[in-house]
């Protein structure tokens, strides 16, 4: 029963809406609402807000507006929900530098200000924040003390000693000690407890042992995460495992874990995997973007140099990036090509197994692929990989909820926080329209994006 108080808090702040919002209630008209469920949108809507929630929604004029409420004629627009991640790596980035000293409250709010400028509402961080900061961090957040931005998530991370994080990645995560290192599966258990008594209720493990370049380093074991996994579930919490090759995610699927992240680099699923995906149906999180050619190699790029400083941009083009990435110049390695064979050959195939997609992508780690973004070029990705465009919206708007665990957005629907995104053109039509953003409401307040943009523009650059 120690829980008891923390929880207690937690309820209470994820029910209480920011200080930010409007307390004057307000309609929406004429605009195209995609509710997010999957059900049919309704063409010409309408939606009251009042204190941050949706009061009413349904067609214009079979709505009665509240007396006094004041008009916003939104016809020709399409409403959609706010978007929400489940994985990424905040705090790290510093638009060209990476390093642990850049990992300060002040940057992880930058990132998820860079989130909802985008359109994102909510942002798991994956296993990288040191579970005590990223406690107190979401506590003054749900308190009100930061600006509006992304909401901040945290899972706490777990890895075999030494491993775990990329090359990058662990530069951070090793001085802040912010992953749990555990070899057997009583120090895993164990290890869990200490997580649970925190509260926390995310989980991420790394399976492998990247390239073996760390010495003695070894892979997680199935005994370990078979016993972190079972660990976990007794404590109620989600389970996500990072694996990237055909025998990892069988063992980590079948082994019942919630969240499959990533793909396979270098196989292809067989039938084995296919059985075992579908009697799991697991949740799964790809994140495969963040191996493409950066969108600012072609030609128009707007919606992506808008939030980076024009020397990070050059940077990126000539494939100065802190994890390596080849230059826009270099031709498509041969590494790739097999990669693009297998996506189209595999994604099809884990989708219609069961696997319910979920967005992530794994921002943090490349300024070709950072935060807000990369998720419309993931949800592209989806689509071009065989989604139809309504089934991508539900993997990066409702299903997130499920994995996050919070009923209160997701969805265009009446109690639902007021989390949308006033777009120019209909992203059932084209999914590339997700981009086509007018606005971007957060609990019901307008987002200050021109200021953002400025001050994105403006970020310090250089060490
Ligand atoms: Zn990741």
């Amino acid at each position: 029963m120690q829980n008891m108080p923390a929880r207690g808090i937690l309820v209470a702040a994820l029910l209480s809406i920011p200080a930010f919002s409007q307390p004057n209630s307000l309609i929406y008209e004429g605009a195209r609402l995609i509710i997010g469920d999957g059900s049919a949108p309704i063409e010409n809507g309408a939606f009251v807000v009042l204190n941050g929630r949706i009061a009413a929604i349904g067609p214009k004029g079979a709505m009665q507006a509240p007396a006094r409420a004041t008009r916003v004629d939104l016809a020709g627009k399409t409403v959609m929900s706010t978007l929400n991640n489940i994985h990424v790596h905040m705090g790290y980035e510093g638009y060209v530098s990476w390093s642990v000293q850049n990992h300060t409250a002040e940057n992880v709010l930058d990132h998820l200000e860079r989130e909802a400028f985008y359109g994102i509402g909510t942002a798991m961080a994956m296993g990288e924040q040191p579970t005590d900061f990223a406690i107190e961090f979401q506590q003054n957040q749900l308190a009100g003390k930061f600006p509006p931005a992304a909401r901040f998530f945290f899972a706490a991370g777990m890895a075999p000693p030494g491993g775990g994080p990329d090359a990058l990645l662990i530069q951070g995560t090793s001085p802040l000690h912010a992953v749990y290192e555990v070899s057997t599966p009583d120090e895993a258990v164990t290890a869990v407890r200490k997580i649970a008594a925190k509260n926390i209720k995310e989980l991420k493990f790394w399976v492998d042992n990247r390239d073996n370049s760390r010495g003695s380093m070894k892979k997680m074991p199935p005994e370990v995460y078979t016993a972190l996994i079972a660990e976990g579930h007794k404590h109620g919490m989600i389970v996500h495992a990072h694996a990237t090759n055909l025998g990892d995610q069988k063992g980590v699927v079948k082994a019942g874990v919630d969240v499959l992240v990533h793909t396979l680099m270098a196989e292809k699923v067989d039938d084995e995997f296919i059985a075992i995906l579908k009697a799991r149906k697991p949740y799964w999180t790809p994140v495969m973007g963040l191996g493409d050619r950066s969108e600012l190699c072609d030609g128009d790029n707007g919606f992506i140099e808008q939030v980076l400083p024009s020397s990070v941009i050059a940077d990126i083009k000539a494939g100065k990036t802190w994890l390596p990435s080849p230059p826009c110049s270099a031709p498509a390695s041969a590494q790739f090509l097999q990669r693009e064979e297998n996506l189209r050959y595999n994604f099809p195939k884990y989708i219609a197994a069961g696997a319910r997609i979920v967005l992530g992508t794994d921002a943090g780690v490349s300024a070709k692929y950072s935060f807000g973004f990369a998720e419309h070029h993931e949800i592209g990705m989806y689509v071009r990989l065989g989604l139809t465009p309504a089934e991508a919206l539900i993997a990066s708007t409702s299903r997130p909820t499920e994995v996050l665990r919070i009923k209160d957005t997701g969805v265009l629907a009446k109690g639902k926080r007021a989390d949308f995104i006033v777009l120019n053109a209909n992203p059932l039509e084209n999914i590339r329209n997700t981009r086509e953003i007018d606005s971007v409401y957060l609990a019901g307040v307008r987002l200050d994006r021109e200021a953002l943009e400025t001050k994105f523009k403006q970020a310090k650059v250089g060490p």
